[in-house]
């Protein structure tokens, strides 16, 4: 389905809940945010609904994401209906991978086709301070048994945080150097925690270019630009919601894990999809896909209209 300014509308990004097993400090508070009881938060069902009615307007692809999606107790049989929704031929998702190790193979099995690997560092220390309770060798662990699962084009989504891991551009991008992986920088985007940070920890993505000059780019991948350097079998993407607003080109709306239908990451507009079916349900996500708006407003050190935080949206 078009919205109102001719954007195709393909992508879902449903998050599976709003708790998470770190607080990397951009996103959560050291203790947390209240969470949703479980009577709030949308039941297996209820997300495979949306997503069929989702799909019936014209949706193909489904991100999972959380929070972190593998907290979620059952995320594999989530993985396999959702998977199993007719018209739905992508469904992908987006995760520290501290949890992933022991799992990967049975996402693979149950349905999930792409992973999106959050990365910050490579510094063991500097990953603790940043996601405050996770480890960097667990997550790297994840990593390696996605690959031993089968899972190719994975990639590593590492948010730029000016003074914290801006020294590590080009060792994070060599990552993509030998393997079959996408190296993506990500600017960070003031919302949540984040919202009232000084200029100097918002960091342009142009940064990554002078770290590794030898980049050439090769062309658009969604909202990630895509470079490439001679001889490296991967790619590296430069995602740059801050400094190149990319909204023209946005096709994706998301629903958060109490079921409410956010036509844009950066409004506060939302639409209630709970205790919809039918066509009331398929009704109300077609009005949140004509609601979504032309783009976001964070010019200026302005922050994000979202009246949530990044843990309760999924990115
Ligand atoms: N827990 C999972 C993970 O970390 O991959 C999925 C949810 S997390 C909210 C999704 C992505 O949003 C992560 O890659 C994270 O780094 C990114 N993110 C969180 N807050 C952000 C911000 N203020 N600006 C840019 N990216 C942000
Ligand atoms: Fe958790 Fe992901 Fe937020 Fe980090 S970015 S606190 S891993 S939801």
């Amino acid at each position: 389905m078009r919205d109102e300014f001719g954007r195709d509308i393909r992508y879902l990004r449903l998050s599976v809940t709003d708790r998470c097993n770190c607080r990397c400090v951009y996103c959560m508070p050291e203790n947390g945010v209240p969470m949703l009881s479980h009577a709030d938060i949308l039941s297996f069902e209820e997300m495979r609904d949306i997503v069929a009615a989702a799909a019936s307007l014209g949706v193909r692809k489904v991100r999972l994401t959380g929070g972190e999606p593998l907290v979620r107790r059952g995320i594999v049989d989530l993985v396999g209906m959702v998977a199993a929704v007719p018209g739905i031929d992508e469904v992908d998702m987006t995760t520290n991978a501290t949890l992933l190790a022991p799992v990967a193979a049975s996402l693979r099995d149950a349905g999930l086709t792409r992973l999106n690997v959050s990365l910050d560092t490579l510094n063991a220390a500097r990953y603790k301070a940043i996601t405050r309770r996770g480890t960097l060798a667990d997550a790297l662990a994840g990593l390696a048994a996605a690959h031993d699962a089968g899972f190719a084009n994975t990639k590593i989504n590492c948010v730029l945080i000016g003074g914290v891991n801006d020294d590590e551009l080009r060792p994070l991008a060599e990552l993509a150097r030998d393997r079959d992986l996408t190296v993506r920088f990500i600017e960070l985007m003031r919302m949540g925690e984040c919202a009232g940070w000084p200029k100097g920890r918002f960091v342009s993505a142009d940064e990554v270019l002078s770290a590794v000059p030898e980049l050439v780019r090769v062309g658009g991948q969604g909202v990630s630009e895509l470079y490439q350097a001679p001889g490296w079998k991967g790619s590296v993407g430069l995602i740059r919601p801050m400094t190149h607003r990319f909204c023209s080109s946005c096709d994706r709306i998301r629903v958060t894990a109490d079921g409410r239908l956010k036509p844009c990451l950066h409004s506060a507009a939302e639409v209630n999809l709970r205790g919809l079916s039918g066509q009331d349900l398929a009704e109300a996500i077609r009005a949140g896909i004509a609601a979504k708006p032309r783009g976001h407003r964070m010019d200026n050190g302005r922050a994000s209209d979202s009246l949530r935080a990044m843990n309760e949206i999924g990115g």
